[in-house]
């Protein structure tokens, strides 16, 4: 019985699959696949050069043996016979896969296939180990990124919010006259002021929630609450933003049992964005309406349908990443974060919700929240 090794080589440099190859790991006259095909002389030989092997069936007495082995360390450790195949992967040589035995040995071109197509195995499996360490490497260094991605924006957040607020809040004090009367200029700059700190302080809320969620730190606050007092409370703070754009909101939440146990305040942001995109991204004097229904698998569906400009088919998938805003210079509405709706389908599916769209162009746009009615947290 002859003996099988295989050895592969240790760095996984580029070494190009070529007749000469570095492999200096390895019994030498066995791995120089020069004398393969350029001095074939026995017909097991001739066989070999089929399938780019080695082959010496008498080490001590074969002149190629001589020829390609000046050191001769194979036959100088008694062995007689011995084989080696090249372990390919694509285009580089990985190693050898290599026999040996102790007497003088005719090796069948039955036994020279499978001993390449082990060698091929082999040059495949490792193949499929290296490319498995690369990805869990990458997938390590992914992790890692985006942990200190994470940890960056939360601090940074945090740190661009206190002097954020005190810019606004003293910028009301101003608009309040409470530090003495103003002419209309400076109201109107106050405003502006006021207006854009506010608009910046919603963007760093997001980006810090944003944040929070990639690092698995979005704690829900669960708590029982009807449906219809939320939806009733939400649509107060957008009133003034409808009225505005003069456009109307309608309810109709006609379910028996409208208590469910979710985190509120989560569940009013997300109400909140879509109205105030409903409303923001409708025509002026249009409608919005909002529809709450419990459906077959007892969890709740919201939706919120416009009369607004709609969203292109191809753009519907977008619309729920990070930062994207459509529109932007083609309509006249108010300026946005794009933040909105990746946060609220976050939001959602925490809490093993979803968020779909629907739209048409030029006739609106309806979004459906599906939520279980008991937050899976509690
Ligand atoms: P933004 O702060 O810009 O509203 P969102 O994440 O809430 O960010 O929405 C992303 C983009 O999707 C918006 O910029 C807008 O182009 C589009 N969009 C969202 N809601 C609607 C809607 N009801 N009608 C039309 N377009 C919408």
């Amino acid at each position: 019985m002859f003996k099988i090794s295989i050895q592969l080589r240790k760095s996984s440099d580029n070494a190009r699959l070529n007749p000469i190859c570095d492999t200096n790991a390895l019994p030498e006259a066995l791995t120089n696949r020069q004398g393969a095909t350029r001095s074939p002389t026995t017909n097991t030989f001739s066989s070999l050069a089929l399938i780019s092997g080695l082959v010496f069936e008498d080490l001590q007495h074969d002149a190629r043996y001589r020829e390609l082995s000046r050191a001769g360390t194979v036959a100088s450790l008694g062995f007689q016979a011995g084989a080696a195949f090249p372990i390919r992967s694509k285009d580089k040589i990985l190693g050898t896969l290599h026999v040996t035995n102790l007497t003088k040995r005719q090796f069948a071109p039955e036994e020279l296939q499978l001993l390449e197509s082990i060698a091929q195995q082999v040059g495949v499996a490792s193949e499929n180990a290296k490319i498995f360490e690369e990805l869990r490497e990458a997938k390590e260094r992914a992790e890692l990124s985006d942990r200190a991605k994470s940890d960056f924006l939360a601090n940074m957040s945090h740190e661009l919010r206190t002097p954020l607020n005190a810019i606004i809040g003293f910028s009301q004090m101003l608009v309040d006259k409470k530090a003495g009367p103003l002419n209309p200029d400076q109201k109107e700059f106050l405003s502006d002021i006021l207006k854009s700190g506010e608009h910046l302080l919603e963007v760093i809320n997001d980006v810090l929630d944003l944040a929070k969620v990639a690092s698995g730190k979005l704690e829900l606050k669960v708590q029982s609450f009807s449906l219809r007092e939320a939806i009733a409370e939400t649509c107060g703070v957008v009133k003034p933003m409808a009225d505005e754009r003069n456009v109307a909101i309608n309810v109709d939440a006609s379910i028996d049992n409208d208590i469910v146990t979710l985190d509120l305040l989560r569940f009013k942001q997300v109400l909140y964005n879509l109205l105030s995109n409903a409303i923001k991204y409708n025509h002026a004097n249009g409608n919005v309406k909002i529809a709450l229904t419990v459906d077959e698998q007892k969890q709740i569906r919201l939706q919120v349908k416009d009369t607004g400009i709609g969203i292109e088919e191809e753009d519907l998938p977008r619309i729920f990443h990070d930062f994207v805003q459509l529109n932007i210079g083609t309509t006249k509405v108010q300026q946005g974060t794009g933040l909105g709706l990746a946060l609220s389908k976050k939001i959602l599916e925490q809490q093993k919700g979803s968020i779909t769209a629907e739209s048409e162009v030029g006739h609106g746009s309806t979004f459906t929240v599906v939520l279980p009615l008991v937050s899976p947290s509690t």
